[in-house]
């Protein structure tokens, strides 16, 4: 592609960020320092419903990066090493999103565990790389906090590794899960360094994965003594509305309740209306938070391309029956949302949103990878009773016919 028509796309984005197109300016109020005086992220969640940022990966799509970009042949294409070669596209993008009303942006670290980063030969700059990319999201969040004193949040976004450990392919399913949990260790404490207030476990296709990575994230937690950071935990669901390797919701909700989250929810996968069943379901048996952040709809191949049609008023619409139907607390874009989508959820929602009040049957559970099963406790008649041995029992029986008959022919 053209420089020139890679610059009228820079020029787009720092339209949007320049605030041409903006959807809702909030009351100016005193500006804040940003690290103190941040209402904290679940206690902001309790007060109003938060709102996402849209799509990072595919809104780099639209700008037809050249190899020198990526900083050449061997990181071409590794879209969270832009972070280093074009800090200014992943700035422009947060800039974007801020603009147009949304209170939390995600770090562009999806896939920024060190096993993906091996992949690319970049191993070695995991927590560099990390905490750099948190800190541009942090200095763009910080920076519209400072104009209006409204807090704005960074998510920490953590994408799956691309294992699969709860599957029986041997290559696969290769890792163990103390081995996971210290890679998503590893990166979370980037994460915190770089300023995140939420570590966003996102697009979990293996409910044990997921867990590892809890298991890593309150072990960075404790590390650096910061039980103040949030965990948040998405999954990623199939048409037929269970994980990639058939796990259902309520295993889902049985699963993570047990572990250290703090949300939980859905994001990416087939668009907001295949989501509906689910949220329905999580939104009145978990009692955590629900997220939804979903792709513009359902995708569909062009030219061997994977397009992502839905447009912002629909997506917005739906979104927003979540929120005042069910009572989701968190919505957002993922895969080909932009920020006309979340311009226009923006819009749709207000500047306080508020979620619909839950009716929550809480069901306790277990649950294996695939299935849970409620606990519940039976109230039905219990009979208790003593066996006796049948021989002793059977002449003790013939002795009182006997007395009986006595009697009778006693006349008595
Ligand atoms: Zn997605």
């Amino acid at each position: 592609m053209k420089p020139s028509h890679q610059r009228v796309k820079v020029f787009y984005w720092a339209m949007l960020a320049k605030g041409r197109h903006a959807a809702v300016s909030f009351q100016k109020g005193m500006s804040v320092s940003p690290a103190q005086q941040r209402q904290s992220y679940l206690a902001a969640l309790k007060e109003r419903v938060l709102i996402y940022d849209g799509a990072m990966g595919t809104s780099f799509d639209t700008f037809d990066l050249s190899v020198e970009d990526f900083g050449g042949e061997r990181t071409n294409g590794n879209r969270d090493y832009l972070a280093w070669t074009r800090p200014d596209l992943v700035r422009g993008i947060h800039l974007a999103y801020l603009e147009v009303g949304c209170d939390v942006l995600e770090t562009n670290t999806f896939q920024s565990t060190r096993l993906r980063l091996e992949e690319w030969g970049l191993g070695e700059q995991t927590h560099a790389l990390n905490k750099h990319a948190a800190r541009l999201a942090r200095t763009a969040a910080d920076e519209f906090s400072a104009r209006d004193g409204r807090a704005r949040y960074v998510a920490g976004a953590i994408g799956p590794t691309g294992m699969l450990p709860s599957s029986d392919d041997p290559a696969l399913s290769g890792i163990s899960f103390d081995e996971l949990s210290e890679i998503f260790r590893e990166q979370a404490v980037a994460l915190i360094e770089g300023g995140v207030d939420v570590l966003l476990v996102e697009t979990s296709v293996d409910i044990l994965e997921v867990k590892a990575a809890l298991d890593g994230l309150r072990r960075a937690k404790i590390e650096l003594n910061r039980p103040d950071i949030a965990v948040q935990a998405q999954i990623f669901l199939d048409l037929s509305g269970r994980m990639l390797l058939g796990t259902e919701v309520p295993a889902v909700i049985a699963t993570l309740e047990a572990m250290p989250v703090d949300v939980i929810g859905l994001n990416c996968s087939t668009g907001p209306e295949h989501m509906r069943a689910a949220i329905e379901y999580l939104t009145s048996h978990s009692r955590l938070p629900i997220s939804c952040i979903p792709n513009a709809g359902l995708p569909i191949e062009v030219d061997g391309q994977a397009v992502f049609p839905m447009e912002p008023e629909p997506f917005a619409r739906i979104l927003g029956e979540f929120v005042r139907e069910y009572g989701v607390n968190i919505v957002g874009g993922c895969c080909g949302t932009t920020p006309a989508h979340i311009k226009r959820l923006r819009e749709v929602l207000g500047t306080q949103p508020q979620a619909a009040a839950r009716a929550i049957e809480y069901i306790p559970s277990v649950s294996s990878g695939i299935k849970a099963a409620a606990l519940r406790q039976d109230v039905t008649l219990t009979l208790i009773g003593e066996r006796v041995n049948t021989l002793a029992r059977a002449s003790q029986e013939a002795a009182a016919e006997r007395r009986l008959r006595r009697r009778a022919r006693s006349g008595a």
